[in-house]
């Protein structure tokens, strides 16, 4: 498998998508939220998370931890953001799996690498573009470091409910996540990325 770094190129290009929408739905929960996400789609929206989970959000739960996803919608199973004309309504401020498909995430020692995810694309014979064009994010570099602490937390949260065997801790760890990270509303006027950081500071203080 090939590994690339966000200045590299790869065959990402699908033609603005030709009217396809296939990888906006069927998706169940698998499109999961991260607290960037979250600012983003405050911002857009104008909804608090409370909101947003009456109809476009869920709670996904993945080795001990909850964390949102988008919700595919009953009776079309697609994204509640999927407009009629099979468009994104979003599509600035889209979720960052969104953003990367059909390129995958990956964490090691020397941080983030992305792959692609090949045969995911219903597109063939894509064409080669920067991957930093492709994810269209803002800041890159900035929330790269982010994407790395993000997952680093989750993971050792993950360890650490695994080694308890303690369901009040779980539900401690799984209360303050939610609360901090994502149901207490973003300033989306301000730095993101500063917000975060208090946010972690609170957090590890709380549950560590
Ligand atoms: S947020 Fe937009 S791009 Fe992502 S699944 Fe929904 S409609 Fe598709
Ligand atoms: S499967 Fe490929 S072409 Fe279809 S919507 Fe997704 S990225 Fe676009």
């Amino acid at each position: 498998m090939t590994f690339y770094q966000s200045n590299d190129m790869a065959r990402l290009g699908c033609g603005d998508c030709r009217g396809c929408s296939a990888c906006c739905r069927g998706m169940g929960q698998s499109i999961v939220l991260d607290p960037y996400d979250m600012f983003w789609l405050q911002k857009a929206t104008g909804e608090t998370f409370a909101g947003l989970m009456q109809e476009k959000i869920e709670l996904h739960v993945e080795n001990g931890i909850i964390l949102p996803s988008l919700k595919m919608q009953p009776g079309t199973d697609a994204c509640g953001f999927l407009t009629k004309e099979g468009r994104c309504a979003i599509h600035g401020y889209r979720p960052g799996l969104c953003r990367c498909f059909p390129l995958g995430r990956n964490y090691d020692e020397s941080g983030l690498t992305y792959f692609l995810l090949e045969d995911a694309c219903r597109i063939q014979n894509r064409t080669k573009l920067k991957i930093k064009k492709w994810l269209e994010v803002p800041a890159l570099a900035r929330y790269e470091r982010f994407l790395v602490m993000w997952h680093g937390f989750r993971k050792g949260l993950m360890e650490r409910i695994a080694d308890s065997s303690s369901d009040e801790y779980a539900q401690r760890v799984n209360v303050k996540l939610l609360e901090l990270m994502f149901q207490k509303p973003y300033d989306v006027n301000d730095d993101f990325y500063v917000q975060f950081e208090e946010r972690m500071e609170a957090i590890s203080a709380l549950i560590c």
